[in-house]
């Protein structure tokens, strides 16, 4: 079982494994301060991205994602990998 890192940019919150619901692809999220991080990059501030941003990208929007939809039809919680 990998040790959880605290967020690097905020000290709040633990980072959480999850995936997209679309294509299973998995990240590492905040969510006290919404910090993305791709499991390729280091989690160190530098590399953060933001939740709102990737969203948008990957449903090819600009601006804010959230407006008619919530996490949940995206992304999901991976289960605890005991
Ligand atoms: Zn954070």
């Amino acid at each position: 079982m990998s040790t959880p890192s605290i967020c690097p940019r905020c000290e709040q919150d633990w980072l959480h494994r999850y995936r997209f619901k679309s294509d299973g692809a998995v990240f590492s999220l905040c969510t006290e301060c919404d910090s993305f991080w791709w499991p390729q990059a280091g989690t160190d501030i530098a590399n953060a991205l933001f939740l709102d941003d990737v969203v948008a990208a990957r449903l090819g929007e600009e601006g804010n994602p959230w407006t008619t939809r919530v996490w949940a039809d995206v992304i999901e919680a991976m289960p605890d990998e005991g």
